[in-house]
């Protein structure tokens, strides 16, 4: 499953990050109300980053012998504390949840289905084929939730067996013992309500787990299109059909979908058969013969367009929404060459029968992993202009659900406990594709981002990455099993080097191909690969908490012509090991900026590491390779960080050197930033701009160069930005470059707000021209513009918008919407508006997006009327809050309504 929640570093780009949903929308919308209203993303401030640069495979012993240092004999043993969970009594077992342990192994899952769209309900028949797993038994136990069960026989019979359902399992007494050499095949007819959760205690906060979502089902709401789709992960899909719902199991599989004809189906597999029935309906007849885990059967039914390619005679797919069917191999870019380079990469062809790729509605994630048919949230659906905007997230997501196909779907974790082994895998995936497509600078800029991401959580507090301890497997989907798994196994290509990396994961996937793995087998392909033991490796990284925490000082020893590095473990965290062992390289620069390389390996809790150097190094990197998951102090100077940004090889190493001398604003700060400017990397310039305030005159020059010339239209975005906050009317003709249909919408955002500053008559033309477009990435600052000095010939433009507008840009749109209205100074206009945004904040089947942004501008409407004395009207403002807070029911928002 993709989460989104990358932080941004830009805030220039964090209204184009509505659509970076990471986890269910609740969640989404607690990360963004959180980045809305407090919104600085959170930086350690002595995190110069971590990691990377590949090192030679490891020349050490596997028990840690440092090859260079001062205490080599010394092998005492690590010490680890291991984690005494909180409030339990010393004669308990810690909580501990284990894999599934079966009574039958599902072979096979054939389900017939159709829908009842104005219930909400699914109407199915599952014939599925079993046998004990090594025990005999007679009975079986299904997980079926909140079914109303119909019948219940052996396959073809019409004898009705006995059972007991508890609304979650369906535990059925098959007559006799059966053993594991004998199948069975029962058939199952149902009702599947997973609206109605209520009558089996389900609570309004967990609807987001209910496996069959209806999108618009009375097709009340005329922009939004009517679809079905399934969430299966993490125990889901037993809401929509009986099964063993555990990803331990696995299947072959057959889906008969009956839909109205004028809808298409996608399913696992491949699509077999399509027939129409004499009552106007279709059914679609999907085969999926290789098993996988029930978790990722899927189906999605709505009016899709589909664009077709062909990838080593496979079918690959994109079901877009049909107005974006010009744009479908932009929404899922580079899909073909991403299966070919993953394919080639791994010596392991796409396993599977064909790829489709689909986007819904309402989506509850951000994307998910279904065998051959990958769900994604609306957030990946844009035009080729808007997704010119969107940099490479859309790449990023197809990344990382593609090579789930391979670990998650072709091998997938044995418990949730385990879950990095799949998302550790697909959120390193992203950086494989773009180091490959884009080059290392890039993927190293989204490996801190995914460094940073895992920091900044785990200053939280933390769990071992393989967590048997959880308190909800929902829990594990965290930046421990994404970002620290992707990292981690970063450290181990570095360790290892590429060739044995590569190799060990194409031995993983073979050997555990089509079954349920741990951390242990990822380990033991490694150890069989390279001939080494990697055991002290997965034991700090996998299954203890926390990470380094390091500090690194520098001598020099004129006399004994000697250079020393310093390095102290600070870790304090619960869990996390007191002495990681700790393999670095360290760069060894003189003063014509050649390195030599030395390896060292820390295994004490400080420790000194003392080098033979003719004249005092110009720089000592001490952490070359910039893989290391760590916080880290570096004591540089001013001049060995100057250095480091001239001469070491890496973007970690420039970013570290511009983060290190931007802390003090000494001359040699502006020297290195002003060449930073010019630095190939669009995020290293965009950090060099940001140190600077928008009106220094030492980079003014280069600020108008980069408005126009530079090839990084973020980049450009930023400075036709700090043009704007300057304000010269000398910038007008840059200003009027920006605004072109050829060019990004951030550009000619950035550009109109520039215009607005330094000729308003020409900014309200262009606005009046760009209020036609039918994105909404204009609609912030034409929003902006209009709030600013409110005209009765712009309330049409808002109350247009305000019918459609959905997801992030809801909160800056509805903002300088309460603003507008109270500079109107007109009561009745008000409280009409007011009335518009209460019918939006009342009505349930509307996002929750702009349930939260229109009770939130009612609530800043109340306060102002409060702050100027009109109590009587404040207090009619707050009786319609008072009612938005008792019609709604969702839990989150309401505590969200009680702050208001
Ligand atoms: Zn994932």
């Amino acid at each position: 499953m993709t989460h989104v929640n990358r932080w941004m570093r830009h805030l220039s780009i964090l209204t184009h990050l509505f659509f970076l949903m990471r986890n269910l929308l609740s969640t989404a919308l607690v990360a963004t109300i959180a980045i809305f209203f407090a919104c600085t993303p959170k930086t350690g401030s002595k995190i110069t980053a971590i990691p990377t640069h590949p090192l030679e495979p490891a020349a050490w012993d596997s028990m840690g012998k440092p090859v260079i240092g001062d205490d080599l004999d010394d092998t005492a043993p690590l010490e680890y504390t291991l984690q005494e969970p909180a409030g339990i009594s010393l004669d308990s077992l810690p909580p501990y949840n284990s894999s599934h342990t079966f009574e039958v192994d599902l072979i096979h899952t054939k389900i017939e289905i159709s829908f009842d769209w104005a219930k909400k309900r699914a109407n199915g028949k599952a014939t599925l084929t079993m046998r004990p797993w090594f025990y005999a038994t007679d009975k079986v136990t299904l997980d079926a939730k909140n079914f109303d069960i119909l019948s219940v026989t052996f396959d073809g019979k019409t004898e009705q067996l006995k059972y007991n359902y508890n609304k979650e399992a369906l535990t059925i007494q098959l007559g006799k013992v059966y053993t594991r050499t004998e199948e069975f095949k029962i058939a199952i007819t149902y009702t599947a309500k997973p609206d109605e959760r209520d009558s089996y205690g389900g609570s309004d906060a967990i609807t987001s787990d209910k496996g069959l979502y209806f999108i618009n089902a009375d097709g009340s709401d005329k922009n939004k299109p009517q679809q079905i789709w399934t969430q299966g992960e993490t125990e889901s899909n037993s809401f929509w059909m009986p099964t063993v719902d555990k990803p331990n199991e696995r299947c072959t599989q057959e889906m008969y979908i009956t839909v109205d004809d004028k809808f298409k189906t996608l399913s696992n597999g491949l699509l077999i058969s399509s027939k129409k029935n004499s009552d106007g309906s279709r059914t679609d007849y999907w085969k999926m013969d290789k098993p996988h885990a029930p978790y990722l059967f899927m189906m999605a039914i709505g009016d899709f367009a589909i664009v077709h390619d062909k990838w080593r005679g496979i079918d690959v797919d994109y079901y877009v929404e049909p107005k974006f069917e010009p744009y479908a191999r932009d929404i899922y870019p580079y899909t073909t060459e991403m299966l070919e380079f993953f394919s080639n990469k791994l010596n392991y062809p796409y396993p599977w029968p064909k790829f489709s790729q689909v986007v819904v509605r309402d989506y509850v994630s951000g994307a998910m992993e279904n065998t051959t048919a990958v769900i994604f949230g609306e957030f990946m659906q844009h035009t080729k202009r808007e997704l010119m905007d969107v940099g490479r997230i859309n790449e990023k997501v197809v990344a990382h659900e593609m090579f789930h196909q391979w670990f998650g779907d072709l091998v997938t974790t044995e418990s949730w406990a385990n879950l990095t082994l799949n998302e550790g895998f697909a959120n390193y995936s992203e950086y494989l594709w773009l180091e490959q497509k884009h080059g290392r600078d890039v993927a190293d800029d989204h490996l801190m981002t995914e460094q940073q991401g895992y920091l900044v959580s785990a200053s939280g507090g933390g769990h071992p990455l393989i967590h048997y301890g959880y308190n909800s497997r929902e829990d594990m989907f965290d930046s421990h099993s994404y970002n620290k798994g992707g990292c981690i196994l970063h450290m181990l290509r570095q360790l290892v080097g590429d060739e044995a990396f590569f190799t060990s994961l194409n031995r993983y996937l073979k050997k555990n191909e089509y079954s349920d793995v741990e951390a242990d087998e990822l380990r033991q392909a490694f150890e069989d690969v390279t001939g080494q033991d990697w055991k002290w490796f997965f034991n700090q990284w996998f299954f203890a908490s926390g990470h380094p925490s390091i500090d690194i000082s520098y001598d020099w020893d004129e006399t004994a012509k000697k250079a020393s590095v310093h390095i102290m473990q600070m870790q304090t965290g619960e869990g996390a090991p007191q002495i990681f062992n700790l393999p670095l390289a360290v760069d060894i620069y003189d003063n014509n900026g050649k390195a030599e390389r030395q390896e060292i390996r820390m295994t004490k809790r400080s420790q000194s590491f003392v080098f033979d150097a003719a004249s005092k190094p110009a720089l000592i990197n001490a952490d070359a390779a910039k893989a290391l998951l760590c916080e880290k102090v570096d004591h540089h100077t001013q001049e060995e960080w100057a250095f480091q940004f001239r001469h070491a090889p890496l973007f970690f190493d420039r970013w570290e050197a511009l983060q290190g001398l931007q802390e003090n604003k000494a001359e040699l700060t502006t020297q290195v930033s002003k060449e930073a400017l010019k630095d190939k990397s669009a995020i290293i310039r965009l950090k060099a701009l940001g140190g600077f305030e928008p009106d220094d005159i030492r980079i003014q020059a280069e600020v108008e160069d980069m408005a126009v010339n530079d090839p990084d239209h973020q980049v450009r975005a930023m400075c036709i930005g700090t043009l704007a906050i300057v304000g010269d009317k000398k910038y007008i003709p840059i200003f009027e470059k920006g605004i072109s249909d050829e060019l990004p919408y951030s550009v000619v955002s950035a550009s109109l707000e520039g215009l607005l500053k330094t000729d308003p008559a020409a900014a309200a033309r262009v606005a009046k021209t760009l209020e036609k477009d039918e994105s909404d990435a204009f609609t912030e600052v034409l929003s902006s513009l209009y709030a600013d000095s409110p005209s009765l010939e712009n309330l049409p433009f808002f109350e247009k918008k305000l019918a459609t507008i959905d997801g992030f840009p809801s909160f800056p749109f509805l903002a300088n919407y309460q603003k507008f209205l109270l500079g109107l100074n007109d009561d009745a206009l008000l409280s009409q508006g007011v009335e518009q945004m209460k019918a939006i904040a009342l009505n349930l089947n509307t996002s929750q997006w702009r349930r939260f942004a229109t009770t939130k501008a009612i609530a800043d409407i109340r306060n102002a009327m409060q702050a100027n004395g009109r109590t009587e009207m404040a207090a009619s403002f707050e009786k319609i809050i008072t009612a938005i807070k008792e019609n709604e029911t969702d839990a989150l928002l309401k505590s969200y309504y009680d702050g208001f």
